[in-house]
């Protein structure tokens, strides 16, 4: 395929933001292509070289990509700075000067795949002399370009590609232009992808060997299946009803979910919640897991907690996320906090997959495979029949420091499944019992600049859930309590990739920041309750026409969701059933006013 096919489909996706729409125009564009250019178009359309995983980047600084450019064209560099400032993209800028730029019309067009073993080389540079490599490569790329090919050439390397195919999206597409678009065959593509996280390999399978050819697919050490998610219920009765009287109670540890692979040789490599590879900060549990693990290669999952060195007991999450990303005091960190894994689940035993048995014959074969150690142990668990006991086992975890409990089935059906939310598994906490609304985690979608103390950063931040069905950002509040100075201090920095001219296409709010974020970071927060209103459009329409649902008086809990990516925040569906399960609770009958 020619790379100016490509960039020309770009700009018909830029152009349209509704789904039905970018899938269609998506359809269009995969459907002539095969492998290996498949899984490359794939890759580059997520502004990604290889599956999210493998955690492949480019290492392009803006300033780099500046002068790639100012090579390119012949253009003093701080002329191109000066554009930049003007149009805010050094994309379009780049398509601005390439249009000056006289070309010999005998040049070979760009191809997609050499543009990808290009882009390729530019990630692989590495070390001394690299970035000089890398502006190299980049420059004679762009004098090769036509100026679409160059605009989307630079966003591609900086990215800030903003064509934003999701892989839900990319889903939909694979099922409508490789098989029938059914919705049986798009669950079979997406469990396909649950279990390997690569839409490359998804998209190769299904393009040679057809829908069957997805069950080819399974899970292997060194590649991170999406994890199941949990349920929520508003009271351990509602637990119970929904688990039909028997359930397995485990402790819900406040930390980070990590998926643990373990080779029968060579290094162990974890996997946080996002697919993200974070073996580096836990050297403790990658030194510790081989000799706890009987029956490698497998793949186990545990929440990553910190404990107190002394006493032995569990300490705040906060502790563990001031381990990430810094890799330098990570030996002292280490010291002061040491962390334990609590593993709940094994999907692979000795390279044999078993997550699709029943949940309690994993956690047998997870209790048999296990040789506990001081870090690595296994999930208290209790098999309840009556409330009860239920609200024993569930005080007990509070007490051990818990944040509540997660109730898993005991059902035939009670199989891992992979990327899917579901009532297998049901989580209770303890805000629950205190009439308080669950966190909330919000995407940060714009910022609001600060006064008094706080000017020079941003005082709020406007937060959106987002809405899975439409795959769009729906702002639910705006938060400006809850930060102290360090933090207030860092999140202009935390932010800075993510802020954009206009509000973002999948940004849907009545308020207007002082400056747009294209959603990326997510925060946690928590709040008085939700009520309805007309400013916030979340969840707008289901409870009343014309209103949305906002949280009232929102506080950040100081908890960063790095684990989490904008489309792993909470979803208005979510939000809704928090609404209903509070009115529920105040009154039968009368859903609370507007804010
Ligand atoms: P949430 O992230 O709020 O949907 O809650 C589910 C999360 O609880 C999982 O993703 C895990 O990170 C965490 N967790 C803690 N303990 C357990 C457990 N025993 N079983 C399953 N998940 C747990």
């Amino acid at each position: 395929m020619r790379f100016g096919d490509l960039s020309a489909a770009y700009e018909r996706l830029e152009a349209t933001s509704k789904r039905l729409e970018m899938r269609a125009a998506l359809v269009e564009l995969i459907r002539p292509l095969r492998p290996p250019d498949l899984s490359r178009v794939l890759y580059l359309s997520q502004g990604l070289l290889r599956p999210e995983y493998e955690g492949v980047e480019l290492g392009v600084a803006d300033s780099l990509a500046r002068r790639a450019v100012a090579m390119a064209t012949g253009v003093p560099e701080s002329t191109v700075a000066q554009r930049v400032k003007r149009s805010g993209d050094l994309g379009s800028t780049a398509a601005e000067l390439l249009e000056g730029v006289r070309r010999l019309d005998s040049r070979e067009p760009l191809t997609v795949a050499g543009v990808y073993g290009e882009l390729t080389a530019i990630a692989e540079a590495k070390g001394p002399g690299s970035q000089e490599t890398k502006v190299d490569i980049l420059s004679r790329l762009l004098v090769k370009a036509t100026p679409v090919e160059g605009k989307f050439l630079v966003r591609f390397v900086l990215g800030t590609l903003r064509v934003g195919v999701r892989e839900m999206t990319i889903l939909d597409a694979l099922a409508g232009a490789f098989a029938d678009g059914a919705k049986e065959t798009r669950a079979r593509i997406e469990a396909a992808f649950n279990l390997s996280s690569d839409l490359g390999l998804v998209a190769s399978a299904l393009v040679d060997q057809g829908v069957a050819g997805l069950e080819g697919i399974t899970i292997e050490v060194g590649r991170p299946v999406r994890p199941m998610l949990a349920e929520r219920e508003p009271s351990l009765e509602a637990v119970l009803e929904r688990m039909e009287g028997s359930a397995a109670l485990e402790y819900k540890y406040d930390g980070l979910r990590i998926q643990a692979h373990v080779p029968k040789h060579g290094p162990v490599r974890l996997f946080s919640r996002r697919l993200e590879e974070v073996s580096a900060q836990f050297p403790e549990l990658t030194a510790e897991l081989p000799g706890a693990v009987r029956s490698a290669p497998a793949i186990l999952e545990g929440e990553c907690v910190p404990i107190d060195r002394d006493t032995g007991e569990i300490l705040p999450f906060q502790e563990v996320s001031r381990r990430r990303g810094r890799k330098h005091d990570l030996d002292r960190l280490r010291e002061e906090v040491p962390v334990c894994l609590f593993t709940f689940d094994v999907l692979l035993e000795e390279g044999r997959p078993v997550y699709s048995r029943p949940f309690p014959e994993r956690r047998e074969i997870l209790a048999r495979m296990l040789s506990p150690s001081e870090r690595i142990r296994l999930a208290t668990q209790e098999v309840v029949h009556d409330l009860p006991s239920a609200t024993r086992f569930f005080e007990t975890a509070v007490a051990a420091g818990a944040e509540g409990v997660v109730a898993k089935s005991l059902k035939e059906g009670s199989a891992y499944r992979a990327g899917a939310r579901g009532y297998w598994w049901i989580k209770y906490k303890r805000e629950y019992t205190a009439g308080l609304v669950d966190s909330i985690d919000g995407v940060v979608v714009g910022a609001f600049h600060g006064r008094g103390r706080r000017a020079g950063h941003y005082g709020a931040y406007l937060l959106a859930v987002y809405n899975d069905r439409a795959d769009r950002f729906e702002s639910f509040c705006k938060v400006g309590t809850g930060f102290d100075d360090a933090q207030l201090a860092e999140m202009p920095k935390r932010l800075a990739r993510f802020e954009t001219e206009s509000r973002p296409e999948s940004v849907e709010t009545e308020l207007t920041p002082d400056v747009w974020m294209r959603p990326g970071l997510v925060l946690e927060v928590r709040g008085a309750e939700l009520t309805l209103s007309p400013i916030h459009p979340a969840a707008r329409g289901s409870i009343r026409p014309e209103a949305g649902l906002a949280l009232r008086f929102p506080r950040f809990t100081g908890r960063v969701r790095d684990d989490k990516g904008p489309t792993e925040a909470t979803t208005t569906g979510e939000l809704l059933e928090m609404y209903r399960s509070q009115v529920r609770r105040a009154s039968p009958e009368e859903p609370s006013g507007p804010a």
